[in-house]
């Protein structure tokens, strides 16, 4: 089922969340046992994320670097079909730009439209770790708008093999993400609301926003959007502080202001346990409040543990 025709379904606020695939090597049981407690809130999506490649160099015996390619969580479209085997759920894979050509892309997609996977989240990516600035694939998407456009192609049958006769069209549903506070790159606030607002005018139908820690970002954001016009529903993204070093990495990864009460409540914490439980504390207050604006579905960041956001849903769901 469309994300875009749950939302309208929806008459209570509903919990979802977002997980990463394991890192290669490990086991989907350690997902499972992580969505098993989860899943008594009857999440209506579980998002998982994509992950691009990586160089890495490592050290030959001759003292020589050697690089290497390597992609250190695979596994989104498996996962995504192990959790509709076992849960009966909706899984929605993250598609991105960076790091793959439109053909890969495109085959991509058709596997997902195959296993009846009808939702995506379609992002541009980072750029990649041996880079300072993101740059695209030289055959593929530049921009998550292009990718949005690619995903609307090949809705409509067009595949980017034009001599292709007779072809099936997707279905996919397109959520897009948002940023309460800004993309780091843009310029401003409202250059990356123009952004956001011609990813939906390319066929976007809901979009996602990176976590924040202050409601009134978001509805500040909300207000925003409505202004310029982007009517499309706008899914609040929470994660909940849960150590003290989170306090400098948070800012750094998600480029997002992390409120002064909440630092120096986490500063005076005597450990780590202290910090996780003031994150729950605070993931709660602020759940409750974006549940009574009225939001359909709180969208939590699971980061792969799923002992605080149990909690936090117990608290709220
Ligand atoms: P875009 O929408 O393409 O925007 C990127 C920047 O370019 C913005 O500053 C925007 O304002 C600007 N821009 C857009 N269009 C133009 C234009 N035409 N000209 C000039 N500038 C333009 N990353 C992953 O690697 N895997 C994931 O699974 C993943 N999931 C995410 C889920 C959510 C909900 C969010 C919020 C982020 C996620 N990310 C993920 C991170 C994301 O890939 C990065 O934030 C990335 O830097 C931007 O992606 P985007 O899709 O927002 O890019």
């Amino acid at each position: 089922m469309k994300i875009t025709d749950l939302l309208q379904e929806i008459k209570e606020c509903q919990f979802t969340f977002e997980i990463l695939p394991p890192l290669k090597g490990q086991k989907a049981q350690e997902i499972f046992d992580n969505l098993d407690p989860l899943m008594e809130f009857k999440p209506p999506f579980i998002d998982v994320t994509y992950h691009r490649e990586e160089t890495i160099y490592k050290r030959l015996d001759n003292g020589l670097l050697q690089e290497k390619v390597v992609r250190k969580r695979p596994g989104t479209v498996g996962i995504c079909a192990a959790i509709m085997h076992r849960y009966d759920t909706e899984t929605v894979p993250h598609v991105l730009c960076g790091g793959f050509s439109k053909e890969e892309t495109e085959n991509l997609l058709i596997d997902l439209n195959f296993l009846g996977i009808e939702n995506v989240v379609a992002l541009r990516g980072d750029q990649a770790k041996h880079e300072s600035y993101f740059t695209p694939h030289r055959e593929g998407n530049a921009f998550a708008i292009d990718l949005v456009r690619q995903i609307k192609d090949l809705n409509q049958g067009n595949y980017l093999d034009e001599d292709l006769q007779n072809t099936m069209s997707t279905n996919f549903c397109i959520g897009v993400a948002g940023y309460p506070e800004k993309h780091f790159e843009a310029p401003s606030l409202n250059t990356d609301i123009e952004h956001l607002k011609a990813k939906v005018e390319a066929g976007a139908d809901y979009i996602v926003t990176q976590l924040f820690f202050d409601n009134s970002k978001y509805f500040a954001f909300v207000d925003k959007c409505r202004a310029a016009g982007i009517t499309v529903p706008i899914i609040p993204g929470l994660k909940p502080l849960s150590t003290k070093r989170q306090l400098s990495i948070l800012p750094q990864i998600f480029h997002v202001d992390i409120p002064d009460e909440l630092v120096i409540q986490a500063i005076k914490c005597k450990d780590n346990a202290q910090v996780k439980q003031l994150g729950i504390e605070w993931c709660i207050q602020q759940s409750k409040e974006l549940r009574d604006a009225g939001v359909p579905v709180l969208h939590y960041y699971s980061m792969g543990k799923s002992h605080n956001i149990y909690e936090i849903a117990s608290a709220i769901f």
